[in-house]
């Protein structure tokens, strides 16, 4: 059994497992983009991977909210938060090449 850290959804507020979500950061100059890797630096916040949590990201305010200062994301972002794989063993990444 492995406990799995639970993430809550900036869109709709549900709690879930991490790897039901996608990371997404703020970068400096506001523009809310996807942490494919889910290790960016600052503060991330998890949207699910449906279409509508996204969606909602994009066209309401919550992420300003989230990050607690000036954010906005691209119509593009429902996508790339689509396109992200499911993301394995995430956590575990110790052992993982690259490195
Ligand atoms: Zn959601």
């Amino acid at each position: 059994m492995t406990r799995e850290p639970r993430r809550t959804c900036v869109a709709c507020r549900q709690a879930r497992g991490k790897h039901e979500l996608v990371r997404l950061v703020r970068l400096e100059e506001g523009l809310v983009v996807v942490d494919a890797r889910g290790r960016a630096p600052g503060r991330g916040a998890y949207v699910c991977r449906g279409e509508g949590c996204a969606a909602r990201l994009v066209k309401g305010g919550r992420l300003s909210q989230a990050f607690r200062r000036p954010a906005r994301a691209e119509p593009a972002l429902v996508a790339a938060v689509q396109a992200i794989p499911g993301i394995v063993n995430v956590g575990n990444d110790v052992t993982s090449s690259g490195r």
